[in-house]
């Protein structure tokens, strides 16, 4: 498989550290908040190449954190007057409750950075040995020229950048030995949480966390570290400089970058308006459609969302449920024997679904070639194929959909029309004074997001 990595800018044929084993570190989201849907793309881009190396046979050690100490969670808390951690362990329920809804797996660990301050400690301790890091009136500071490498990730140069950050060194940031130094460790503030150190009590850098859970629980180097491209500057550049002066050896191999989300081609944000949660979305639609969705396009191309879109990929994802429902209802064939040309054609769309696949994880095409197996399907398999082949198809349209998380069972609709039996049932019920039947359907139909209403004209509905 090849991986575009964003160090050396070039699709690399992927070696793993140890064979047959990989070892996968996800930045995961901070826990203020519901996650938005841009916030959904790394997690169902990630989990898609997790779901593929496991195809491919490697034993997937996938790490993804919460990060549940941060300015926004106290500022939250604080708001609501509770404590930080009443925010984050909210959030964090329903963050999984998302992925779970987006069927994105959950991850081998989700290291959460409060429950790892002792090894945040330690770390800072190696990088003040080594002479990497100092310490400020209870703040530790990086020293960042020293790392030679600095900027190797995000290609920056750092003479550009110590002139580009002038204006820091005379507003205030004087403690710092160099503009570029940044936090490994920030002393307590009142009303913050904070944890005893050899610096006085205070909390952990955000850089500092990923450089720390990553190490616990794959190692010092990792194979494939990945996220939003946002986080390349300063995020993932402080983590190399954090973790290679530390550990003195290489930090990740592959570095892969998910593009950003757009909504109706501006930026999401909150005071343009265009911005929305995961939930809000789930609302409209389902959110399998959802993920069919992001992996409608390469995870590195700017990705633009707007209802003409999605609802694209809803008609898509329907094309191929109702060609699985079709091959279901005839699976029951009993003709025997099998057809060697369906069984040559179809191992030829597997092939290319994988080819799409190693090709830096190109979901794109990979569900392109799913299209026109579904379209091969409609054309060559009809009821008087052999079982074995109506089989084979199924199966193979079934296992190329779960490699990129795709459900193909049919979730049930609920037409209008079964929604007017339901309630001319309900009016029957009442008219008999059957009025526990007539309840019975009112809270069915609640239950469905249908929503009665008794006018003087009769009884009108709508979704909720
Ligand atoms: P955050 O909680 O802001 O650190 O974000 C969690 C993850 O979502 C990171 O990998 C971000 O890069 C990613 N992310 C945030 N916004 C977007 C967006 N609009 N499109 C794609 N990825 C995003
Ligand atoms: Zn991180």
């Amino acid at each position: 498989m090849k991986i575009f990595n964003t160090l050396t800018r070039k699709k690399e044929t992927f070696v793993p550290i140890n064979e047959g084993k990989v070892g996968i570190y996800v930045c995961g989201p901070t826990v203020y908040d519901y996650i938005h849907i841009g916030n959904a793309r790394p997690m169902i881009v990630f989990d898609t190449l997790r779901r593929y190396l496991e195809y491919k046979g490697y034993e997937v050690n996938y790490v993804s954190n919460f990060t549940d100490v941060d300015d926004k969670i106290i500022k939250r808390a604080n708001e609501q007057g509770v404590d930080a951690k009443v925010i984050s362990e909210k959030y964090i329920e329903e963050v999984k409750k998302d992925m779970a809804a987006m069927n994105v797996r959950e991850a081998t660990t989700h290291p959460k950075a409060t429950e790892e301050i002792p090894d945040m400690i330690e770390m800072v301790k190696v990088l003040i040995e080594k002479g990497y890091a100092y310490e400020v009136s209870g703040t530790v500071y990086f020293r960042t020229r020293k790392f030679a490498d600095y900027g190797k990730l995000s290609k920056k140069n750092i003479d550009d950048l110590r002139s580009g950050n002038r204006d820091l060194l005379v507003s205030g940031e004087n403690e710092k030995e160099d503009s570029l130094d940044f936090v490994l460790w920030k002393p307590k503030k009142e009303g913050e949480p904070s944890w005893p150190s050899p610096w006085g009590d205070g909390r952990p850098g955000w850089h500092l966390e990923c450089s720390v859970m990553s190490k616990k629980y794959i190692g010092d180097i990792i194979d494939i570290h990945a996220g939003g491209e946002d986080l390349i500057f300063p995020h993932h550049e402080n983590e190399i400089a954090q973790s290679e002066a530390a550990n003195g050896t290489e930090f990740a191999r592959y570095w892969m970058h998910n593009g950003f989300l757009k909504i109706n081609n501006e930026k999401m944000s909150k005071s343009l308006g265009n911005f929305f949660t995961v939930r809000e979305i789930a609302d409209k639609y389902p959110l399998q459609v959802i993920r069919f969705f992001m992996l409608s396009a390469h995870y590195r191309s700017p990705l633009n969302f707007s209802a003409d879109l999605v609802e694209a990929s809803k008609n898509g994802l329907d094309r191929i449920l109702t060609a699985v429902d079709k091959l279901r209802g005839i699976s029951s064939s009993d003709t025997t024997g099998e057809d060697e040309t369906v069984a040559k054609e179809i191992a030829a769309y597997i092939e290319r679904f994988e080819a799409a696949m190693d090709d830096d994880l190109n979901t794109a095409d990979a569900i392109s070639v799913i299209f026109e197996l579904i379209k091969y399907t409609n054309i060559n398999i009809t009821e008087n194929t052999p079982k074995k082949s109506i089989d084979l198809a199924l199966g193979t349209i079934e296992k190329l959909c779960g490699i990129l998380g795709i459900i193909t069972e049919k979730e049930e609709e609920l037409l209008d029309s079964d929604i007017e039996a339901l309630i001319n049932e309900r009016q029957e019920a009442r008219k008999a004074k059957n009025f526990a039947r007539a309840d019975e359907i009112r809270n069915k139909l609640s239950d469905m997001g249908i929503i009665l209403e008794d006018t003087r004209e009769g009884v009108k509905w709508k979704r909720a």
